[in-house]
């Protein structure tokens, strides 16, 4: 029975976690290990980021399982089965939790194909969300997690993939970044158009992740909220990297980070972290900053 309760959520301000794959990379993950390998190679990485994440204030702590669709590490060149990396991705989040009432978010991402465009075959694609699914659910996660989708079309076909095969609570989230105030996906739909047909589509949270980061996250919090009554998910990224030396830095600061967070709060965000370049230092400053106002 899972502990996940979205009528709570809704009635509540719940501060998540940041970043995975970006962070293991600046706490010292090799370039050539993907991220979700490290649950299987570098696990005392993964261990520390998501203690990290806890200590920092998060409530909710995501899984570090993005990748880990069968179709999607194809196109990766990546022909290993990512069953153990979900299976220990699970483990290390819970481990990390033991004792806590933190909730855990078994994370899944899109395939990588773009359906409207025919890319790809479709048979393969559900398979793929559904064994990643199945995978998430035997480790006992409280909720899955579909973030940084560009696609309505293939985030309302893994909604219904993941919630047939598991019956677990879904949270829905697409990433925004295009379009003249960043609240388009890449595929053109808008935040509106997107928040209801995943309210109709039975999402049990509807949220925006990544995109064009947080200092233009506020008109797709304000679009989501008005079109649907779930609990809203807000994880917006730090915003575009810069290369230094070869390598990708994220500038944004902690204190850069909460200045737009009020505005997203009063906009009707229940959950709020980040997404790529947001790490413990800007989620610490996050919960503070909740729990000032709700003193
Ligand atoms: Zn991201």
């Amino acid at each position: 029975m899972t502990r996940f309760d979205a009528n709570r959520l809704r009635e509540t301000l719940t501060v998540a976690d940041g970043a995975w794959a970006t962070l293991l990379r600046q706490r010292g993950l090799p370039a050539r290990t993907l991220a979700e390998a490290a649950n299987v190679r570098q696990p005392e990485l993964v261990l520390e980021l998501a203690t990290a994440y806890l200590a920092a204030g998060a409530r909710i702590l995501s899984t570090n399982t993005f990748a880990c669709n069968r179709v999607a590490l194809t196109q990766r060149g990546v022909h290993e089965d990512p069953e153990r990396w979900n299976r220990r991705g699970v483990e290390l989040a819970r481990e990390a939790a033991t004792g806590t009432d933190t909730l855990i978010v078994g994370t899944m991402g899109p395939s990588g194909r773009m359906l409207r465009v025919r890319d790809g075959d479709r048979g393969a694609i559900v398979e793929a969300f559904r064994r990643h699914a199945l995978e998430l659910a035997a480790g006992g996660v409280d909720a899955l997690l579909l973030e940084t989708f560009s696609e309505l079309e293939e985030l309302l076909l893994a909604l219904k993939v993941a919630k047939e095969a598991t019956g677990l609570p879904v949270i829905a989230s697409l990433s925004f970044d295009s379009g003249p105030q960043r609240t388009a996906t890449l595929m053109g739909e808008t935040a509106d158009a997107c928040g209801a047909a995943l309210d109709e589509a039975g999402a049990d949270v509807v949220g925006c992740n990544c995109g064009a980061g947080v200092a233009h996250a506020l008109p797709s919090v304000v679009a989501l909220r008005a079109a649907t009554s779930r609990p809203l998910w807000v994880k917006p990224s730090a915003g575009p990297p810069e290369l230094d030396d070869g390598r990708l830095v994220y500038t944004l600061t902690p204190d850069e980070f909460v200045h737009h967070v009020p505005a997203l709060i009063d906009a009707g965000a229940n959950i709020i972290g980040g997404c790529c370049g947001i790490g413990p230092e800007h989620i610490r400053k996050l919960s503070a900053m909740v729990e000032r106002r709700h003193r």
